[in-house]
This record gives C-alpha cells, sequence and structure tokens, in this order.
C-alpha cells in the first residue's frame, strides 16, 4: 500500500490528480473489501454471431462500498494494479467465476467462463498452478475457461507474459486478447503471441454502421484474424443493425448491451430463461 500511495501522493502534488482523496480511500478499503466479499461478479453472456445462441459469459467484477457506493472496475482496478492488490482480486475472480460455473454446470447450463487478467497476474510465478488446482478442484474443463490479457499487460514484461500464456494454453484455457486496436501493435507482431483469440474493442464496434472506416478496419482484421486461426469476438454491439453487419463479415462470437448488460448471476439465469436468442 505504502508504494501506491506515494504515487498517489506525487500525481496529487504534480496537481494532475483533483480525486487524490477518493483513491485513496479506495485503497484504503480494499484489502477489507476481498476479505470481507464486498466484491460481486457481474456476467455478460456472448452469443454466437451465426445461431444467435449463448456460447459463453465474461465475469466482470463490481464493488459495493459502504460509502462511495457502486465503485466501477475501470476506476479501482488501476488503483489494485499500483497497490499490488490486484494479485489477491483475480485469485477471488477466479475462483467466484469457476463455483458460478460448476454451479451452472450442475444445473444443466454449459457456459464458458472467461476473466480478465492484469499485467502482475502474468508476472506471478505461481498464477498457472493455481488455475491448474481450481479447476481440478472443481473438475472443470480447461478449454472452457478463456483468459482474457490486453496488450499493455502483454507488453508490460513480454517474456514471461508469453511463458505464463504458454504455459496457460498447456493446460487447456484459452487465451483472448481483450481490447484489440487500441494498442500500439500491429497483428503481424502480435502473431507471436500464444493467442486463441481476439476481441476487437467496443470503439470500433459501436459505430460499426455510421462509419466507413470502422467498417473498413473491422472487416480487415477480422479477415487477418483468421487467416492466424484467431477465433473472433466483437464487444460493445448495442444495435441488431451491427450484429448483421458483423454476421457479414464473418465475426465469429458477439458480446454486448443489444443482447445484455453484465448481471448477477440469478438474472443471468433469468435472461436466459426468458430472453436469451
Ligand atoms: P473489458 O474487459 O473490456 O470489459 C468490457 C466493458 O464494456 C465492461 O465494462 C462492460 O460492462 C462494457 N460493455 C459491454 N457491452 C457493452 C456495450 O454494448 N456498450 C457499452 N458502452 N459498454 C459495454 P465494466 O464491467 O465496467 O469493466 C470495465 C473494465 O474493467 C473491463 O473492460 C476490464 O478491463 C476491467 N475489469 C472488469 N472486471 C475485471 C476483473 O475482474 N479483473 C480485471 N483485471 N479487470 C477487470
Ligand atoms: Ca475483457
Ligand atoms: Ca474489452
Ligand atoms: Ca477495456
Amino acid at each position: 500500500l505504502a508504494r501506491a500511495e506515494k504515487q498517489l501522493l506525487a500525481s496529487y502534488q504534480q496537481g494532475s490528480d483533483e480525486s487524490y482523496l477518493r483513491r485513496l480511500q479506495i485503497l484504503q478499503a480494499l484489502p477489507d473489501a476481498i476479505a470481507s466479499r464486498k466484491l460481486q461478479l457481474h456476467y455478460q453472456p456472448k452469443i454466437d454471431c451465426t445461431t444467435g445462441r449463448v456460447v459463453g459469459t465474461e465475469a466482470l467484477i463490481r464493488w459495493q462500498h459502504e460509502q462511495l457506493g457502486v465503485i466501477r472496475p475501470d476506476e479501482f482496478i488501476p488503483l489494485a494494479e499500483q497497490s499490488g492488490d490486484i494479485l489477491r482480486v483475480t485469485r477471488w475472480v477466479c475462483e467466484a467465476a469457476l463455483n458460478q460455473q460448476q454451479y451452472w454446470l450442475e444445473q444443466g447450463v454449459d457456459v464458458q467462463m472467461s476473466v480478465n487478467l492484469s499485467a502482475l497476474d502474468l508476472q506471478s510465478d505461481d498464477f498457472v498452478q493455481f488455475i491448474a488446482t481450481e479447476l481440478d478442484k472443481r473438475h472443470l474443463d480447461a478449454f472452457k475457461l478463456t483468459l482474457e490479457v490486453t496488450e499493455s499487460a502483454v507488453m508490460a514484461d513480454l517474456e514471461k507474459a508469453q511463458q505464463r500464456l504458454r504455459e496457460l494454453r498447456e493446460l487447456g484455457c484459452k487465451i483472448a486478447l481483450d481490447d484489440y486496436g487500441t494498442g500500439y501493435a500491429s497483428l503481424a507482431q502480435l502473431k507471436h503471441l500464444p493467442l486463441d483469440k481476439l476481441k476487437l474493442d467496443q470503439s470500433f464496434i459501436r459505430g460499426l454502421n455510421s462509419n466507413e472506416s470502422d467498417r473498413i478496419i473491422v472487416q480487415s482484421t477480422l479477415t487477418l484474424a483468421h487467416q492466424l486461426h484467431l477465433h473472433t469476438v466483437a464487444e460493445g454491439v448495442e444495435e441488431e443493425a451491427a450484429w448483421l453487419l458483423l454476421q457479414k463479415m464473418g465475426c465469429d462470437t458477439l458480446q454486448g448491451y443489444y443482447f445484455s448488460r453484465p448481471l448477477v448471476a440469478v438474472e443471468f439465469e433469468q435472461w436466459l430463461i426468458n430472453e436469451a436468442p
């Protein structure tokens, strides 16, 4: 915590951080939130682009704070990354998501599970063993677990990340590159990474119907990804028109508010029964 506090203080003194106190409050409350289960997962369905059927779900973290209300991951994950708390957050997320997947499987609901990793997780020496043990405990198939990583998380320590991702794939897990198109690397450079899936960033998908350059970028990315044998996912699908266009373009899997927002587990079950396409 001390290191993160110092970083925060430095940014505060530089005058670049007006929300210093809020961030400090979040940082100080985080260890207790992890320990006392104030964190929660929401699940957003992933849809097969051709058939419209649910194929999986992405676990997205939420934090209900007594004074501050719901704190979004965009706000507290970067702080947890600075402080190192992210390691414990990720382990909590993996355990909770796999518990849910196991429970659903027992209820006859067979969905792939995706979780998000940070740079530090990829550097942590026992992460692969942790995943192997958690899958084993629950008798879950590794190929039904996808680990989503961003380009910047991988680039933080490329050698180590590559090694970790290789080990995770040897276990049978799938690796997805998240937020593709927002980083600096081209697909030609990324082809050396051990990847199974490419997630096109929502900034290209949201304007797909009105923006010709987005359409060109998405189409050429999908074509190139398939030539590299990568499974393609589009996130941020908010309209039926985007679905139809992505179907024509040959995208494999979709995610977005058009189908559903991220839902708590019981809502997700209700959604499957009542609304799933
Ligand atoms: P992400 O992994 O790129 O997740 C997608 C984000 O887009 C989610 O925001 C989701 O709610 C939102 N989204 C999904 N469909 C749509 C849509 O159609 N339109 C719009 N406008 N947004 C959509 P969320 O849940 O607030 O998460 C934000 C980010 O926080 C995630 O981006 C991810 O980078 C991070 N995050 C969330 N949960 C975790 C976690 O458990 N671990 C780590 N390390 N990061 C997490
Ligand atoms: Ca993600
Ligand atoms: Ca993303
Ligand atoms: Ca993101």
